[in-house]
């Protein structure tokens, strides 16, 4: 059976022999990396080129009778495969790439092979257009114009063909995919952004509302608006233990004590010129009485007491009734999550319940077969899994109900029970693995069976596969299998739709600067999320290095750090000594 051609652009460039084609891609190719562009190149030769040299130990061994030979250094490695009886089949070379390392395969020669293809055209070589006999051709350069739909280009104009296939990689699996811009639904590449935004579209916040009682308030997110019924404080009262006299009556030598009001108790007199009322903090001012004088500047001798020289300013140390909060003020917004302070709030308002949106539940499973649970011996071959404990756990954090669904096998069929039974009882699916090109099979044809999926590639790392659809109306992520790819695809994609079904508004996440204390590696054309660490320096400023190793499996740098640093696509390296972005993971994971 032949191999599936790998979801990764692929364009040719069709021409008869001395156009140019090798010239032209030569000084295509650094403009497509300067691009951003990570390239494969398929090119057809004659059947008998070799690139071995006759002597070198390569050489000799193969003519000794290797069919497979693979050479191997610090800087290449090169398998040569001998195909005497018949030459490989072109989607099978493809599968030898590399997918995961490419943006796109540009392929010279393979004339008589379906795929989109530019005709090169020069005038003076006297040939026949290609074009109107060929539909894989999707766009011409040529140095003469010629009537057709197609994209036309400039044959020695080599920006704008290198901005050609930019934006075909970009475009790859939308419907016009070589149009210049591409902002439909499945594009190969998204960067973090644009796949943030896509997925927000996406989502809905819930419509179930319930009321919760405060106590259990903690984490939920408020589905209505909160006006204050009644005053905060409800009553005027003392700021002090001290002694509350008139503030038209200040001057005095001394003032006869007529009573002692505790919190909680009440004086029904007023307060007449002369007289002063002993009082404690949080005691209701009584009538007459305005201003209140703090217990160390007082002096008590008997029934009187005198102020000696404190100043004594006309209504200070009294809280007045409704000073933070009057009777129908908006105390909080609907979309507000609730935290301590919030709680607190609620109950100093009176009220021991809230309305609430209902609790998010969501589905999690881990996908492949060499995925075993934790807790059974380990076999031969096998990982233990991992990323569904981390998903519990960020999910307990946004207060989500988990429902774990296990591991599941990398067979269709149980895929497509485990996604079908998910998608009826969760208002979200979250599964891990098998989103990668090349192994995407099973989630992929599971969820076209079902509903809708996206493949997306995402111009980050670690996280760059990503699969989104739905099932019905449940949305359903495919989330990478690595787990600190797993993470840090929640962190940027998973955690701001979930919050917004929760239906929690005005959510972003905190990012501050931070000065790099050592070189960051980093690629154009794509956000890196490298896991650091923050502190501050003897001069109070926000540093921050990586934790080390960045392998996308090792999931001990998550434990170390403290923050992603996001690289963005606009940069190569940060230096020592440049400003990067942090995104604290307090509070977050
Ligand atoms: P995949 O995308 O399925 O090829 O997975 C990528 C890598 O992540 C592979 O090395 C997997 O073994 C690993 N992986 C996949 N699922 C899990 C899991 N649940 N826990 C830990 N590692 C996993
Ligand atoms: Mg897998």
């Amino acid at each position: 059976m032949s191999p599936q051609r790998p979801s990764l652009p692929l364009l040719g460039f069709a021409a008869y022999s001395g156009t140019g084609k090798t010239t032209l891609l030569e000084a295509l190719i650094p403009k497509l990396t300067n691009a951003g562009l990570r390239l494969g190149v398929l090119k057809h030769a004659h059947h008998d080129f070799d690139v071995d040299i006759p002597g070198k130990d390569s050489y000799r061994l193969r003519k000794a009778g290797a069919s497979q030979m693979l050479i191997a250094s610090r800087n290449r490695h090169v398998m040569m495969t001998e195909t005497p009886d018949a030459e490989a089949e072109f989607n099978y070379l493809l599968s030898r790439f590399d997918c995961e390392k490419l943006d796109i395969i540009l392929v010279e020669g393979c004339k008589n092979i379906a795929f989109p293809k530019v005709e090169l055209h020069r005038n003076e070589l006297n040939k026949p257009w290609l074009y109107p006999n060929d539909k894989n051709i999707i766009a011409i350069a040529a140095d003469e114009v010629v009537e057709s739909e197609l994209p036309q280009l400039n044959i020695n104009d080599l920006d704008a063909i290198a901005q050609f296939v930019v934006d075909y990689a970009k475009c790859f699996g939308t419907e016009k995919p070589a149009s210049g811009s591409c902002d439909t639904l499945s594009p190969a590449f998204l960067s973090v952004e644009q796949g943030r935004q896509a997925i927000l579209e996406r989502v809905q916040t819930l419509t179930d509302i319930e009321t919760t009682e405060l106590p259990n308030a903690y984490n939920r997110v408020l589905a209505r608006d909160i006006t204050s019924p009644v005053n905060v404080p409800s009553y005027r009262n003392s700021a002090m233990d001290g002694f509350a006299i008139r503030s038209d009556d200040l001057n005095r030598e001394h003032y006869q004590v007529v009573a002692e009001i505790m919190a909680g108790d009440s004086y029904a007199n007023v307060v007449e010129h002369g007289q002063a009322v002993k009082i404690m903090t949080g005691a209701a001012l009584p009538e007459g009485a305005d201003t209140v004088i703090m217990r160390e500047q007082a002096s008590v001798t008997g029934e009187t007491v005198t102020f000696g020289s404190a100043t004594i300013k006309a209504g200070q140390n009294v809280r007045q009734a409704g000073e933070d909060l009057s009777i129908g003020q908006n105390v909080f917004s609907i979309g507000q999550r609730l935290s301590s302070p919030e709680i607190g709030m609620l109950a100093s308002l009176g009220m021991n319940h809230a309305p609430v949106y209902r609790k998010l539940k969501v589905a999690i499973f881990s996908t492949g077969n060499e995925v075993q649970a934790p807790g059974t011996p380990a076999s031969e071959s096998h990982i233990f899994d991992s990323n569904r404990y981390t998903l519990m756990g960020l999910l307990a954090h946004l207060g989500c109900e988990t429902i774990d669904l296990g591991i599941i096998e990398d067979d269709e069929q149980s895929m497509v029970n485990a996604l079908n039974n998910a998608s009826q009882s969760a208002d979200v699916v979250l599964t891990s693995g098998g989103v990668s090109v090349g192994d995407a099979d099973f989630i992929k044809s599971a969820l076209e069976s079902l509903g809708t999926i996206e493949f997306w590639r995402i111009n980050m790392r670690p996280g760059r596969p990503l699969a989104f659809g739905k099932i019905n109306n449940t949305p359903i992520f495919g989330l990478p299998g690595n787990p600190v790819a797993v993470m840090v695809s929640f962190i940027n994609f998973v955690e701001p739709a979930l919050r917004k079904m929760q239906g929690e508004v005005n959510w972003n996440p905190l990012k501050v600067p931070a000065v790099a204390t050592e070189d960051l590696r980093s690629r154009q054309g794509r956000t890196e999320f490298t896991r650091g660490i923050y502190s501050f320096n003897e001069r109070g400023q926000l540093i921050v290095k990586s934790t080390g190793k960045q392998g996308s499996g090792i999931l001990r740098s998550m434990s170390e750090a403290n923050c992603l640093i996001e690289i963005s696509p606009a940069v190569d390296t940060v230096k020592v000594g440049e400003s990067v972005t942090i995104i604290p993971l307090q509070g977050r994971i």
